[in-house]
């Protein structure tokens, strides 16, 4: 269903103007209300009345992770602190995290668009959503928490963890819909299997699951261990939290609300904008949000952009899944490798498990890439030929896809750790 019938079937040419209004206005608050914004357009010689058309937006300058920390923690903000109701941050996992402050109309705005993302998930007011995002600062828990309530089904704020009695609740309560992290999803489905419960005979139907990269692969092994349509669905801390896109039951990309949020694509090395259709790294400014409007953010994710209508209906343009950003890709012996690609061949072969990680390292001056993968049960009680063609095999596919060849360790089942929100995949230890 669709939520919001005016913004997300707007005809592209009315929609493009009601953006345009909006990005001169946001355009005329920075400038008037934050210095950082005000500095870097004067260094450009860009004013308010600079903004005639869309295309002009390419004249603005790019807004990054090192600006927040520059302007940590309040610097950024477009209002006086006594407007801000509420303050989220990202995990800050290398330096200081971002701060998001938003006002109340921001909160009534990341309510309707995470009511319009539920929405087009495929999601109803009948629905019992079991919300296994993290609640606190990290902004998915309460995102969906808000969204849910505002389309008016039930939810339950499980939050992430715990996972023995998400099941039990889940079976208890009648739960339709899981939200939480791709990961998490599988580890409810392990332990689930663990139990001795049949999630297949739940009333289970739908996840709606981001805040990490998630490829086809995953996708399915996701919906094969579980029965739910998996949906992905995409945000960030700078913008709003959850609720920039998501997909809709087509799964043929994730419409971007683009009433609220402008996106472009550009060329990571150049910062020149390319056409519809090129792959290359999503910026996003922000139409609507009053305590921190900002202005062409460089995400580092990589995807490309179509604006044909969908089936579904909807107008809004759709971004391709993430394929990795621009700072995930490896350099190793020269070559440049994404975990994603590393994600999508292991997972193409059978007997391996979706739970694997990647360390590169340098031994005499030579970089190592190993993969470690779990193997099913069957193959791991199996006779050891069986492991050395798994290995093999693994091998010769990797080396096809990346043009370099990695070392395999196939390895028990369950004995990577598990996470309950985004997973830690990859490990360099080159810099240390
Ligand atoms: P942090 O992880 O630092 O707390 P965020 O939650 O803001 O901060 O993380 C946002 C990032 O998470 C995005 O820039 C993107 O790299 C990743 N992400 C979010 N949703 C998805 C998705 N559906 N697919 C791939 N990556 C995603
Ligand atoms: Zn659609």
């Amino acid at each position: 269903m669709i939520w919001n019938t005016k913004y997300e079937t707007m005809p592209r040419k009315e929609l493009e103007e009601l953006q345009l209004e909006r990005l001169k206005y946001q355009v005329a608050r920075v400038y008037e209300k934050v210095p950082f914004y005000r500095q870097a357009f004067m260094e450009r010689g860009i004013t308010p009345s600079s903004i005639r058309s869309l295309a002009d937006l390419a004249r603005l300058p790019f807004t990054v992770k090192q600006d927040f920390r520059d302007n940590y923690p309040f610097g950024l903000l477009a209002v006086p602190m006594e407007q801000v109701v509420r303050l989220h941050a990202s995990s800050g996992t290398t330096g200081k995290p971002v701060i998001a402050p938003y006002t109340a109309g921001d909160i009534n705005m990341w309510a309707e668009v995470m009511a319009r993302t539920l929405s087009c998930a495929g999601m109803t007011k009948n629905d019992i959503m079991q919300n296994a995002y993290g609640y606190g600062l990290f902004t998915g828990g309460l995102g969906f928490h808000y969204g849910g309530e505002r389309l008016g089904a039930t939810v339950i704020p499980t939050a992430a963890g715990n996972t023995k009695r998400q099941i039990m609740l889940m079976e208890d309560l009648g739960t339709t819909v899981i939200t939480c992290t791709p990961s998490y999803s599988l580890t409810i489905a392990e332990t689930a299997l663990e139990m001795g419960v049949d999630l297949k005979t739940s009333k289970l139907r739908l996840g709606v699951l981001g805040a990490e990269p998630c490829s086809e692969q995953m996708r399915q092994e996701i919906e094969n261990k579980l029965p739910i349509q998996a949906i992905d669905i995409y945000g960030l801390t700078e913008m709003v939290g959850p609720g920039v896109s998501v997909e809709c039951p087509h799964k043929l990309g994730m419409h971007i609300f683009e009433d609220n949020f402008l996106a472009e694509i550009i060329d990571p090395l150049t910062g020149e904008q390319l056409p519809y259709g090129e792959k290359g790294e999503l910026v996003l400014t922000t139409l609507t949000k009053e305590a921190l409007p900002i202005i062409r953010f460089r995400t580092k994710d990589i995807t490309s952009l179509n604006p044909e209508p969908c089936k579904c209906g909807r107008t809004l343009v759709r971004m391709s899944k993430i394929t990795g950003r621009t700072d995930d890709m490896l350099i190793i012996r020269g070559v440049n490798v994404f975990p994603s690609q590393i994600e999508s061949v292991l997972l193409e072969v059978e007997g391996v498990e979706p739970h694997y990680i990647i360390v590169v390292d340098r031994k005499r001056h030579m970089d190592t890439l190993e993969i470690q993968v779990e193997v099913s049960d069957e193959v791991f009680s199996d006779e050891a030929r069986k492991m050395e063609e798994l290995e093999k095999r693994l091998m010769e596919e990797m080396e096809s896809t990346l043009g370099i060849s990695p070392v395999i360790k196939l390895i028990e089942p369950k004995s990577i750790p598990r996470t309950v929100g985004k997973a830690k995949r990859v490990y360099d230890r080159r810099e240390l």
